[in-house]
């Protein structure tokens, strides 16, 4: 069964190319019907608001919502994270729909501004676990999120420095510390909880298939536990080629 990639606005062409990379289809989802001919779904990067209003307009939230709920496995990148959030802080004035699901708070614009986009590589040991390749994996920052503060069932999966500007900032009562302990501040850049995986940065603009692969495990795992008979095979997962971790990356 294909994946669905939400396709309202975004970098769902990339996601879709990622996942031809990894040997899986990637419908377009754009009505709430077309949720039912898939078993996952990946909600792309792009801007919140704006992907808010769209969805809205297709009353998409109540069948995002339900899937979810079904605990189908849904994978948020950058806005697709504020999208899964429970609560998401730093909106436009009235806020914005969320999906939710996910227990933790995120901040829309964490890292700042368009000029402040930044590439990091970042330590990624459980995707190392389950998937090798390299410790650490090249995260592409684009006017990105950051999550403040998770729910006990969340797992952290990644983590980066907090830009010494943004921790005195954030929190007042750190502004007096030494630079150095400042710098050390992290904030969570990629979480899973349950069916539900969620990353600040844009693995689809990468070459480094990693966290594809990872979420399509996810599925394969939810699917044997449910003992489904719609489970994607091991063989409709496996590379037909080595993975390639270089950048850039877009092909369609
Ligand atoms: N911060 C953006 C928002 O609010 C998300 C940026 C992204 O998806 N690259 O939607």
């Amino acid at each position: 069964m294909a994946i669905g990639v939400l396709a309202l606005q975004g970098s769902f062409n990339e996601h879709i190319a990622a996942l031809k990379r990894v040997g899986v289809k990637g419908e377009q989802i754009r009505k709430p019907e077309q949720l039912q001919n898939v078993s996952a779904l990946i909600i792309p990067g792009g801007e919140s608001t704006t992907m808010a209003k769209l969805a809205e307009y297709h009353n998409l939230f109540p069948a995002l919502r339900e899937f979810v709920k079904m605990g189908k496995p849904v994978w948020g990148t950058c806005a697709g994270l504020i999208f899964l959030a429970d609560k998401a802080i730093g909106q436009k004035t009235g806020g914005q729909e969320l999906i939710g699901g996910l227990n933790c708070t995120v901040h829309r614009n964490f890292f700042g501004s368009q000029i402040q986009s930044f590439e990091a590589e970042i330590s990624v040991p459980e995707i190392v676990a389950k998937e090798g390749g390299p410790p650490s994996f090249r995260g592409v920052f684009i006017r990105a999120p950051g999550i403040l503060e998770v729910g006990p069932e969340v797992q952290v999966l990644a983590e980066v420095p907090v830009p010494s500007d943004k921790a005195a900032k954030s929190d007042p009562a750190v502004e007096n510390v030494e630079e150095n302990a400042a710098s050390e501040q992290k904030v969570i850049v990629a979480v899973k909880q349950g069916n539900l995986l969620a990353t600040a940065f844009h693995p689809e603009l990468t070459a480094d298939t990693r966290w594809h692969s990872y979420f399509l495990k996810m599925l394969t795992e939810i699917n044997q536990e449910a003992s489904s008979s719609t489970s994607l095979s091991s063989e409709d997962l496996s590379f037909s080629e080595p993975p390639k971790y270089d950048l850039p990356i877009f092909q369609q």
